[in-house]
C-alpha cells in the first residue's frame, strides 16, 4: 500500500472542498472496497477523506417513498421495516450480498460505487484498460467465465458486482448527489455508463461529487418485487446472474413489469424487451418464458461464459414466478 494522508470531514462542505482540491483524493466510508484495492495497488489515493461522521445515515419517509442516506449501513437498510415491506427486492438483494460482518460496515453509497471483481483488474501485473487506460484487456482472451455477455466493448467486458444496484435499477431509484454546484438528482437508469472506449469511467459523477442519498418511489410494482441471485456457492459470493423482477398485477393481467439483471454486463442491465413482452399478459408460465427469452436479446458469450445466457433465461422466469405476490 502506498503512503496516503487521512482527513476526517465534519461537514459536507469541507468534504467536498477537500476532495475537489486534489484530483487523487477519495472519499472513504465503510472502507470495505477501497482499502482492499489500495492494498493491491489498484487504487492509490493521495488522501482519504473519511465521511463517516457526516449526517447522511437516515432512512426516512420521502413524499412518495423512502430516502436512504448514503451512509446508511447495508444491514440497517435490509432490516428496515418500510424497506422490507415496500421494496422487498432491495432488502433481499442486500441480504444476499457479502457477509453479515461486511453488511455491518458497508454503506449504501459505497455499495453502488464498488469496483468490478474482474480478477485482472485487481492484479496490478495484468493489462487492464479500466485500471490503466490503453494497457489492453487481459480478459478478452483470458479466463472470462465470470464476464459480461452484453454491454461490454473491445476495451472491457467486466461485470458490475452490486446486487443492490440491480434492485435500484428495477425500482426506478433516484440518486441525490452533492457537488460544488449544489445538489442534483440522477435517475438510476442514467447513473452508470457502459465502458465503450473509456472503461475507467463508470458513472456520470464528476470528481468530488458526493452521494447524499438514494430515493425509492413507492408503488404497487415495487411492493411486488423479488430478487433472485445465482452464484457458485450459497453465501459470500458475487452473482453469476441475478434478477430483480417486479410485477403489478390487477384483474388477472400484468399492468406493469420491471426486469433488471446483474452479473451479465458492466452495469446493472434493464431488460426492456422482457418488460414489453409481459405488458397486458396473464402472469403465467408461458408469459414468463416469453419474457425470459426476450430478456436475453443481444447477449453474446465468449465461450467460457456462454452458459450465462441460458442461466439468465431460467433466472428471469423463476424471479417473475415469485414477483407480484405470485409465490
Ligand atoms: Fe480490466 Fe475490464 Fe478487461 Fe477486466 S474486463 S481486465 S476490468 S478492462
Amino acid at each position: 500500500m502506498n503512503a496516503f494522508r487521512y482527513a476526517r470531514a465534519n461537514d459536507v462542505a469541507s468534504a467536498l472542498a477537500t476532495v475537489a482540491a486534489d484530483p487523487k483524493a477519495k472519499y472513504v466510508a465503510g472502507g470495505t472496497n477501497v482499502l482492499d484495492l489500495m492494498k493491491e495497488y489498484v487504487e492509490q489515493p493521495s488522501v482519504l477523506v473519511d465521511i463517516t461522521h457526516l449526517p447522511l445515515r437516515g432512512i426516512d419517509p420521502a413524499p412518495h417513498g423512502v430516502r436512504i442516506g448514503a451512509l446508511a449501513l447495508m444491514s440497517d437498510v435490509a432490516d428496515h421495516p418500510a424497506v422490507a415491506r415496500d421494496f422487498p427486492a432491495v432488502s433481499q438483494a442486500l441480504l444476499l450480498s457479502a457477509s453479515p460482518q461486511l453488511r455491518n460496515m458497508a454503506t449504501i453509497g459505497g455499495n453502488i460505487m464498488q469496483r468490478t471483481r474482474c480478477a485482472y483488474f485487481r492484479d496490478a501485473t495484468q493489462p487492464c484498460n479500466k485500471r490503466a487506460p490503453g494497457a489492453g484487456c487481459a480478459a478478452l482472451e483470458g479466463v472470462n467465465r465470470q464476464h459480461a455477455v452484453v454491454g461490454g466493448s473491445d476495451h472491457c467486458i467486466c461485470t458490475h458486482p452490486s446486487d443492490l444496484a440491480v434492485a435500484l435499477l428495477a425500482l426506478d431509484a433516484v440518486v441525490h448527489v452533492r457537488g460544488r454546484a449544489g445538489e442534483r438528482a440522477i435517475p438510476f437508469a442514467s447513473f452508470y455508463v457502459l465502458p465503450g472506449a473509456t472503461p475507467q469511467r463508470e458513472t456520470v459523477l464528476e470528481h468530488g461529487d458526493l452521494i447524499a442519498a438514494v430515493e425509492l418511489p413507492a408503488s404497487p410494482l415495487a411492493r411486488g418485487s423479488y430478487y433472485l441471485k445465482v452464484r457458485d456457492r450459497a453465501s459470500y459470493e458475487f452473482a453469476l446472474v441475478s434478477v430483480a423482477a417486479a410485477l403489478d398485477v390487477a384483474g388477472g393481467r400484468i399492468r406493469a413489469a420491471r426486469v433488471a439483471l446483474g452479473g451479465v454486463a458492466p452495469a446493472p442491465w434493464r431488460a426492456h424487451d422482457a418488460e414489453a413482452a409481459l405488458a397486458g399478459k396473464r402472469p403465467d408460465a408461458a408469459a414468463f418464458a416469453a419474457a425470459a427469452q426476450a430478456a436475453t436479446h443481444g447477449m453474446r458469450g465468449r465461450g467460457q461464459n456462454d452458459f450465462k445466457i441460458a442461466l439468465a433465461r431460467r433466472a428471469v422466469a423463476r424471479a417473475l414466478a415469485h414477483a407480484g405476490g405470485a409465490a
